[in-house]
């Protein structure tokens, strides 16, 4: 294979929304850009998240050269020590990113192994054979950079994340004279945003969220409890405005949060007055019109605050009626049934819930169609790559792109793991490389293959079967019927009979036992649920002894 070409080579963030990730390869060199994790869906169960797959990488670790984390939103920083797991590389990135993978290194003791660099917007820097300019774009976090990349074979923008907002909240709106400016030297290819290919028109300023916040602020009678991402630090700043325009103290929940806002003030990327913000323990002694209180869990995960809050299992503190809720955040494609799930448990407990389609308590940080057309108009490429979102995304991109004069055959609407080549100024498609999913659970990186999974799906199909007992601790007996709950495996009328069954042979085991009685009963009941049902629910025992 000749590899005098320049090769783009996406390991995630094509075809999916998440775990954004791209190469450029040039001869023996690597550029990495962004290095993201992505939630799971429904049906991954236990999953905790899903990182790119690095194969292509680990057997070329030698070349790469740099990685550039364009922001620091989770899709672009979250797999970034497992990255450094496999390949020592310089990491490029501006202040307040460097400082949210500073807060992430930090917590999983890689912070001395990275070899971070700052870089701003406007900056040119020289790795290996590529020469990247960094401009600045709006999105939903301040100081997001995207990338002008000079390689031997041409100019190529990457855009990252980005939006067109005239009045975002940090008064720094995306550089239209850079862009231009691009394309005034000619640019080979463009890797342009598509998250929001399917919104028509433009995507509103964060500058709409004040007066929505003001609205819930007014009308508020109790606390007011706002959930958004940790690393949603322009959010952050507009409750805090808000909470100082209408009185009222603003607390922060959870360490990831919590952490953030310190980097985040310190770097002074949030201006909060001192006053305004009181520990969480002072805040949940106050009057509940006196305040705020912001956490995570936008998207209903389970041990988010927001999730214990919705199933009453918060240690801290709980819902009190009056609570005022709102989910300052969108769904990620995936989570809406949690969310929604969520949504009504926190309803059922009394809070009242405010969340996108009630009130504009959020704003998308893409670019919808209008904002593309005007990316692909100022940028001027020969060729379009759409990254970042599912295939539909993906497509409608290229829709958009031919709407405004760009042929179809120099658009390439590729998936993960699909290389794509220029060589002389022209594209082709070229082979492909490994592009999946790696699991990451509770237990590690990549433990969990296709094969568990559907071990796991397994398992939630056949149910549980759920033991209780109570045993007199001098005689070792029984002191009362065995407890028995089942769960999805049996039919109602068929229980009762196995069930029958069931006691007598617990009672036999009982008595019979000599060695680890809990052992014994959870074997004797998976070979006798399999042998009169044909399946293998869960079993579980407990022993209680008095
Ligand atoms: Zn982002
Ligand atoms: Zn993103």
């Amino acid at each position: 294979m000749n590899n005098e070409n320049l090769r783009i080579i996406p390991l995630g963030g094509l075809g999916e929304v998440g775990k954004n990730m791209m190469l450029y390869e040039y001869k023996d060199q690597i550029l990495v850009v962004d290095c993201g994790i992505m939630f799971p869906e429904n049906d991954m169960l236990g999953i905790d998240y899903i990182i790119p797959d690095f194969q292509y990488l680990v057997e070329r670790r030698d070349k790469v050269k740099g990685i550039i984390i364009t922001h620091g939103h989770e899709d672009h920083t979250g797999a970034i020590a497992h990255l450094m797991e496999e390949v020592n590389a310089p990491i490029y990135a501006t202040n307040l990113t460097r400082g949210l993978l500073e807060v992430k290194l930090s917590r999983n003791g890689m912070l001395n192994r990275a070899n971070l660099m700052t870089v701003q917007a406007g900056h040119t820097v020289n790795i290996g054979a590529f020469k990247v300019e960094f401009f600045h774009v709006c999105h939903s976090i301040p100081d997001a950079v995207g990338l002008g990349i000079t390689t031997p074979a041409g100019l190529v923008v990457h855009t990252g994340d980005y939006k067109f907002d005239h009045t975002p909240v940090d008064n720094w709106p995306t550089d239209y004279a850079k862009l231009a400016e691009f394309s005034a030297r000619g640019v080979l290819a463009l890797l342009s945003d598509s998250t929001n290919a399917d919104k028509p028109g433009w995507t509103p300023s964060e500058r709409v969220i004040d007066p929505a916040f003001d609205q819930v602020f007014s009308n508020a009678k109790g606390r007011i409890i706002i959930a958004s991402f940790a690393s949603l630090i322009s959010r952050m700043q507009q409750v805090a405005n808000a909470a100082e325009r209408h009185g009222r103290k603003l607390a922060f929940v959870g360490s990831s949060m919590t952490e953030n806002l310190k980097m985040a003030r310190k770097l002074g990327y949030i201006n909060v007055p001192e006053s305004v913000i009181v520990p969480i323990d002072q805040a949940l002694k106050m009057k509940p019109e006196e305040v705020v209180l912001m956490g995570t869990g936008t998207q209903g995960e389970p041990t988010s605050i927001m999730g214990r809050l919705s199933t009453g299992t918060n240690r801290h503190f709980d819902l009190i009626p009056g609570d005022t809720i709102v989910l300052s955040s969108h769904p990620i494609p995936g989570n809406e049934e949690s969310v929604n799930r969520t949504i009504n448990r926190l309803f059922r407990r009394g809070a009242n819930v405010i969340y996108e389609p009630i009130a504009p308590v959020h704003v998308s940080g893409h670019a919808s169609q209008e904002e593309m057309k005007l990316m692909l108009h100022l940028v001027k490429p020969k060729y379009l790559i759409p990254v970042h979102g599912e295939l539909r995304h993906l497509y409608q991109h290229k829709q958009i792109a031919q709407g405004i004069g760009i042929p179809a055959e120099n658009v390439a609407v590729v998936e993960n793991g699909q290389v794509v080549e220029f060589r002389s100024g022209s594209m082709k498609i070229s082979e492909r490389v490994p592009g999946g999913y790696v699991f990451v659970d509770g237990s590690g990186v990549g433990d969990v293959a296709p094969s568990t999974m559907r071990e796991r799906e397994a398992l939630a199909r056949e149910g549980f079967f759920l033991v209780s007992l109570l045993i007199d601790k001098k005689t070792g007996k029984l002191r009362e019927e065995p407890e028995i709950l089942t769960r999805g495996f049996v039919q109602k009328d068929f229980s009762d009979q196995l069930i029958t069954a069931a006691c007598r042979k617990i009672t036999e085991t009982v008595a019979n036992s000599n060695g680890s009685l809990q052992e014994d009963l959870e074997q004797m009941l998976k070979t006798f649920l399999f042998n009169e049902t044909r399946r293998r629910p869960t079993v579980l025992v407990t022993l209680n002894k008095t």
